[in-house]
């Protein structure tokens, strides 16, 4: 299908576009386009290298004398790079481990341990799921009650919503950056302050803003934050998730999961748990070395476009889709269920149709891999190191094309 000049252009002018050629290029001959790299990046090219070096040479040569030449370290060493490239965090603060679910989990009931005497945590009820059952475990676990807010699924979480439910008696406010639904962005800075005036901490989910949204967590003042490696920093299928613990707070901050790496002394084998001092103590068990190759190759392919650089191209990516949404697809009785604000968007935009779900099957067997999201909606991820304008511009076509027939289809 031809793409028009207009559209072409934007190609040509993007300072980002030869990122593409970075990565692997799918070997499939169906495919238009690969809009869900918010949900499962695709894979660097380094990374097939890196891999392959470290089972020949760290794994494989060096065996196990690796752990004490480098591996031990990498879950901090890696944090770090993640932090300065991504979250807008000094060193000493990031820790690289385990999935978001745990990740999530170690900082919420640890972040409640830290205001005794508090008994409630504030949610918010549109939140991904696993960030609602880790706070019900937590809360069910630490005897607290759970102040739920209801945010709008095609927009998300206002300060006005929270100022509502703080009290001197929240202990925690615990939500996501940028929502995974709607990709509204949430107000950070203010909730945080006006968690911090209510004397609460703050537990940010950082998913689908890492590698897509500038952050200055230190600036904003976070006390924690958690977030995956595997989204818009294409770190693989799996791959560890990472932990932020404000440096004030991490002396005094003890994780629940105490396991023998997160020791003072591991290779003491003592009994009786002595946390380590710095974000060694967030970690629990073995890092995971295979994943974590994935996530210094990722981070390393952002830092070098420069998180700046993928904002500014996000944006202009999600103003093409609504702007063809509103074009071809609104006449067709489909909605836009993202902010119309690019500043208050994240990197994809999400829809809905009454035959959501049939449509995401025909859009993916025409091969436009996206994803839907119960009951209606379609999300349309935008990975800026791997989304081409032309290729986000084919796909809206396609999708054009099929909603025509979606009534006549039933
Ligand atoms: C993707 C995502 C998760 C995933 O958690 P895992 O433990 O990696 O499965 C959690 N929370 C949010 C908001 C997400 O977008």
């Amino acid at each position: 299908m031809s793409v028009p000049d207009e559209i072409r252009l934007l190609d040509e002018r993007d300072p980002l576009r030869d990122f593409r050629d970075r990565f692997v290029a799918p070997d499939d001959e169906n495919l238009v386009a690969y809009l869900d790299g918010n949900s499962l990046g695709r894979p660097p090219r380094a990374t097939a290298d890196a891999l392959a070096g470290l089972v020949t040479d760290g794994w494989g040569s060096r065996l196990i004398r690796s752990w004490s030449e480098g591996w031990m370290d990498w879950p901090l060493t890696i944090g770090d790079r993640l932090a300065e490239a991504t979250l807008g965090a000094a060193e000493g603060q990031t820790a690289v481990a385990d999935s978001t679910t745990v990740c999530l989990y170690k900082l919420l009931r640890g972040a409640a341990a830290m205001r005794p005497g508090r008994d409630e945590i504030v949610g918010d009820r549109q939140n991904f799921p696993t960030d609602g059952y880790v706070v019900q475990a937590v809360a069910d676990e630490l005897g607290l009650t759970v102040r739920w807010i209801e945010s709008d699924p095609a927009g998300g979480v206002t300060p006005e919503q929270v100022g509502e439910v703080l009290t001197e008696r929240t202990a925690v406010v615990t939500l996501s950056h940028t929502a995974y639904r709607s990709a509204y962005l949430t107000d950070l800075p203010a909730i945080t302050e006006l968690a911090h005036r209510a004397g609460a901490l703050t537990v940010w989910d950082l998913c689908h803003s890492v590698g897509s949204v500038p952050l200055a967590l230190d600036e904003w003042g976070v006390d924690f934050a958690a977030g995956c490696t595997y989204k818009f920093l294409n770190a693989g299928p799996g791959a560890p998730a990472f932990m932020y613990v404000r440096g004030e707070h991490l002396d005094r901050f003890a994780q629940p999961i105490w396991g023998w790496m997160g020791h003072r002394r591991p290779f003491d084998m003592a009994p009786g748990y002595q946390p380590a001092p710095g974000m060694r103590r967030l970690l629990s068990g073995t890092p995971p070395i295979t994943g974590l190759v994935g996530v210094a190759e990722g981070v390393a392919l952002v830092a070098e476009a420069g998180i700046e650089r993928i904002r500014a191209k996000a944006v202009e990516l999600t103003e093409l889709v609504v702007r063809l949404t509103d074009q071809w697809l609104a006449p067709h009785g489909v909605r836009l269920a993202s902010p119309r604000d690019p500043g208050r968007r994240g990197a994809h935009v999400t829809v809905t149709h009454p035959d959501g779900p049939a449509l995401s099957e025909r859009l993916i067997a025409a091969g436009v891999i996206i994803d839907h999201r119960a009951p209606d909606a379609i999300r349309v991820g935008l990975s800026p190191l791997t989304t081409s304008f032309s290729e986000a511009y084919r796909a809206m076509a396609v999708f054009r094309d099929l909603v025509r027939h979606a009534r006549r289809c039933g």
